[in-house]
């Protein structure tokens, strides 16, 4: 008999179940989106092959278990007819996670599905030492937790104070989360302390005048981790306002990965063991000509 690859069978988004001879299969949802005849497709699927029943995994995934390894073949089949594929496992950049974003939610500020989409077409399934996870969240509401992931990028807002059409009603100072903003109504001015600021918006959304201009741009975190051991991801680099200078970063950032990184070891382990100083040169030099788009 025929050897079974499992490796091979994970690779390719079937994991071995408990149960002797079935497979639960790992959908490929880019951005956590999946159209009605997709959904149609997967619960004839689940039926057919199935137990009548998916898993919604913590990434925004879609399992189907108790699929038999006979079945596998034709499972993918009916799947990718409706434009669906398996799902990455194992250590390669897995499938990329978002939350609505600014094309549904009133909150967002960047547009997450064509990012996630952007990044599914760049960078899924690239070979690494380990697992590698991406989420994209639209707003500091940060309701898909940019931290948690290997590189999690976060949609922010960099305000600019105009004084000509403030009134001074002290709305932005009462909203600022951080306690950046003070109002010297006295001598009419309004400063900000840049080292407080999150970029999180909420004066510029407050303000009835318009008197803050805010321009959007994009916060990156590395090395969050959220196993065994755990790692809040860290901001090492300012707000980036250029979506190619993102991806720069994220392939400088896979580059970085490819090179020192150690076979089973997670990302965050990379960083620690190399140093955060050179990671953090290697991504500032795929950037270095664009230094304008810094926020110093
Ligand atoms: S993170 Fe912001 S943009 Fe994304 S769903 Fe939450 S509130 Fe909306
Ligand atoms: S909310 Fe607008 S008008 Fe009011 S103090 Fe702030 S900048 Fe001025
Ligand atoms: S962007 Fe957010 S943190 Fe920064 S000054 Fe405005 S309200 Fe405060």
């Amino acid at each position: 008999m025929k050897e079974i690859n499992y490796s091979e069978l994970k690779k390719g988004g079937f994991m071995r179940q408990v149960q002797k001879g079935y497979f639960s299969m790992r959908l490929r949802v880019v951005g956590g989106r999946l159209s009605a005849e997709q959904l149609k497709k997967i619960y004839e699927v689940a039926n057919k092959y199935g137990r009548g029943y998916v898993h919604l995994t913590a990434r925004q995934g879609v399992e189907i278990p108790f699929i038999k390894l006979e079945d596998i073949e034709a499972v993918k089949k009916e799947l990718s007819e409706a434009g669906i594929e398996p799902g990455a496992c194992g250590p390669r950049v897995r499938t990329i996670t978002a939350c609505q974003g600014s094309s549904i939610c009133p909150n967002g500020i960047i547009d997450t599905t064509e990012l996630a989409n952007e990044c599914d077409k760049r960078y899924y399934a690239q070979e690494l030492p380990h697992k590698f996870k991406i989420g994209i969240t639209g707003c500091g509401n940060n309701c898909l937790k940019a931290e948690e992931n290997d590189l999690g990028i976060k949609g922010a807002v960099k305000p600019e104070w105009e004084k000509s059409s403030c009134t001074f009603c002290g709305l932005c100072q009462a909203v600022c989360p951080t306690k950046a903003i003070q109002i010297d109504e006295k001598n009419k001015e309004i400063t900000i302390d840049r080292d407080k600021c999150t970029y999180c918006g909420r004066c510029v959304k407050s303000c009835q005048t318009n008197s803050w201009k805010g321009k959007p741009g994009y916060l990156l975190y590395f090395g969050g981790m959220f196993g065994n051991n755990i790692a809040l991801g860290k901001q090492i680099l300012p707000i980036l306002f250029s979506k190619e200078d993102v991806h720069k970063v994220i392939q400088a950032t896979l580059e970085f990965y490819k090179k020192y990184g150690k076979q089973g070891e997670r990302f965050r382990n990379t960083i620690e063991r190399v140093g955060w100083d050179i990671f953090k040169k290697e991504l500032e030099k795929a950037i270095e000509n664009e230094r304008s788009d810094f926020d110093e």
